[in-house]
């Protein structure tokens, strides 16, 4: 028993000692070219935080990815959008190193995949190779950068996890240098009257406030009047020294009359929060302005877990008569900051913007499930797909339901069912549900069918239609012709698309072998490397089956030499 609890002591004793949560110098640069952010860790993105940084790589793509450090590959996933080309490594110090929409993978790992693809007959993959398979040690190249994915432009998204718990931390905690001398930019502030008796500038909405620079650099907002329970809402950015990138804030922190009342920082969260942003950020007012504000105060349905300090959910209740000065501090990793006083003063005033009262017939009550039958559709609300208790705007139709419209968000999905009935089986066949955007084109939904009933499960609000998409995909060679010679040429390259309902599958082979074609959707082509040593004859007969979400499928076939 002794030696239990001793055995114990020790262990916990080498936790506390040995392994540092954040250490400064055991990793190198995943880059060898100076760090500088197109995104920061925790930047406010759609229905989610950024894991990671994003390193620019001087618009180009084919750049070494170094290991920050010894370890080994424990995780490579492959996928059309999202991360694109990624790669996890497992380093002894509990970490795992992510890096993603790579170009390529470095050597032995690329052919390591490349086996695992062609086995399994799959461009999209995701691999676990054992531990220590597939060993890198600091320095070694493990990928080149690229674009892959759901990336708008070249870059390295880089993170750093926790092995064990999987919750990503802010690279810049472990000693990497990033040029960043320069303050936040204050965009917006708003008040919010929360209470019911609130009041902020005489209106019982939120309201946007004015503020002005000072000589000492800091700002000061018009003094405020207001009673009830308020809070105060700000949207901002993060600008490097040598990028004019947009990027995030690291931390905020709120103080009434000295005494922190809210205060966060993005050292880390984790993913199964993430969607909680919806909760930080006014939704209301991103759906209008696509303007990301964020609240210092917390609303009761928000989970996140980036708080440190919280005094009444930073929420202020205003008394008659008193004066108040909130001040907020909204710095950046490297503690350059924007101080910003808000004078408040108690005063009952009278009303002059009234509270919205904008009543629907259906009312949702978040907690429990609610179900609606909108004509051509029914909707199914599970409890607890919403954040708080409002009036759904739900339209009937015949053809098209309307559901809400963007100022709400859905934390889960819903279901919407459509009755299919009115169509016969041919033309059920090549028909989906379609969420229709702001100039009606009908954007396709995982559509499930079963006899009359298409289902789709989604969070996104707005119009539903059943669509129709008749036309099969297109296949076009893009760097080769019929007939011709390809001795020198090192990949094929062919343009795929689908007018309607969009790619669901693509297969293509070479003198009816199957061949590996990457499918790049931004750029709509599929492209094969002829490194792959796929061909034994000098007449090769190419053939590409692409078929669309519907199953429309279209068949390409053309002959070339290669010697
Ligand atoms: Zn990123």
């Amino acid at each position: 028993m002794r030696i239990y609890v001793l055995g114990i002591c020790v262990l916990l004793s080498k936790i506390a000692m040995g392994q540092e949560k954040y250490p400064k110098d055991i990793f190198q640069s995943p880059m060898d070219i100076p760090l500088v952010l197109a995104g920061t860790f925790g930047e406010l993105r759609s229905n989610h935080f950024h894991a990671g940084i994003d390193i620019k790589t001087q618009r180009r793509e084919g750049l070494p990815i170094y290991a920050i450090a010894d370890g080994t590959v424990t995780r490579i996933k492959i996928s059309h959008w999202g991360y694109g080309k990624a790669l996890y490594v497992a380093h002894p110090s509990g970490h795992t190193s992510v890096y993603a929409h790579l170009q390529k993978f470095g050597p032995g790992i690329e052919e390591y995949i490349k086996k695992a693809q062609y086995k399994k007959q799959s461009y999209e993959i995701e691999l676990f190779p054992d531990y220590g398979e597939l060993k890198v040690e600091k320095g070694n190249v493990i990928a080149y950068s690229g674009n892959s994915g759901s990336s708008a432009g070249p870059h390295l998204h880089f993170e750093i996890r926790n092995s064990v718990t999987e919750k990503p931390t802010n690279p810049l905690l472990y000693g990497y240098e990033v040029r960043d001398a320069t303050n936040p930019t204050l965009i917006s502030l708003f008040g919010y009257p929360l209470s019911d008796d609130a009041v902020v500038n005489q209106s019982a909405k939120k309201v946007q406030l004015n503020y002005s620079k000072q000589a000492d650099g800091s700002f000061l907002a018009d003094k405020v009047n207001a009673i009830g329970t308020i809070g105060f809402g700000f949207n901002s950015f993060d600008r490097q020294d040598l990028a004019a990138n947009k990027n995030g804030v690291y931390s905020v922190k709120q103080r009434v009359n000295g005494k922190i009342f809210s205060e966060y920082d993005f050292e880390t969260f984790s993913f199964a929060e993430t969607r909680y942003i919806n909760t930080l950020i006014d939704y209301e007012h991103f759906g209008k302005y696509k303007q990301r504000v964020q609240k210092a105060f917390k609303e009761p349905s928000n989970r996140l877990s980036i708080y440190n300090t919280m005094h009444n959910d930073g929420k202020i209740t205003i008394q008659e008569g008193l004066s108040y000065t909130v001040e907020l501090l909204i710095s950046d990793y490297e503690d350059n900051e924007i101080k910003l006083v808000i004078p408040v003063e108690g005063k009952r005033e009278e009303i002059k913007i009234p509270r919205n009262d904008d009543k629907t017939e259906n009312f949702v009550i978040a907690s429990k499930p609610n179900n609606y039958d909108l004509g051509a559709a029914k909707v199914y609300f599970p409890s607890n797909t919403f954040y708080e208790d409002f009036y759904i705007n739900l339209k009937k139709g015949k053809d098209t339901i309307t559901i809400h419209d963007n100022s709400v968000a859905a934390h889960r999905n819903f279901t919407i069912s459509f009755d299919a009935s009115p169509y016969n089986a041919s033309e059920r066949k090549q028909m989906f549900i379609a969420r229709l955007d702001l100039k009606d084109n009908p954007r396709y939904h995982r559509t499930y069918k079963r006899d009359n009933a298409f289902t789709t499960r989604t969070r996104s609000f707005g119009r539903y239609t059943l669509a129709k998409d008749t036309v099969a995909p297109t296949i076009k060679p893009r760097n080769f012709k019929e007939k011709q010679w390809l001795s020198n040429y090192s990949y094929l390259s062919l343009e795929i698309s689908d007018d309607l309902s969009g790619i669901y599958s693509y297969r293509a082979t070479l003198n009816g072998k199957w061949i590996l074609m990457e499918y790049e959707p931004k750029k709509k082509t599929i492209t094969y490397n002829f490194d792959d040593n796929i061909l034994d004859k000098t007449q090769c007969d190419l053939k590409v089956i692409v078929t669309d979400n519907v199953g429309n499928t279209t068949t390409f076939e053309q002959t070339f030499f290669r010697k």
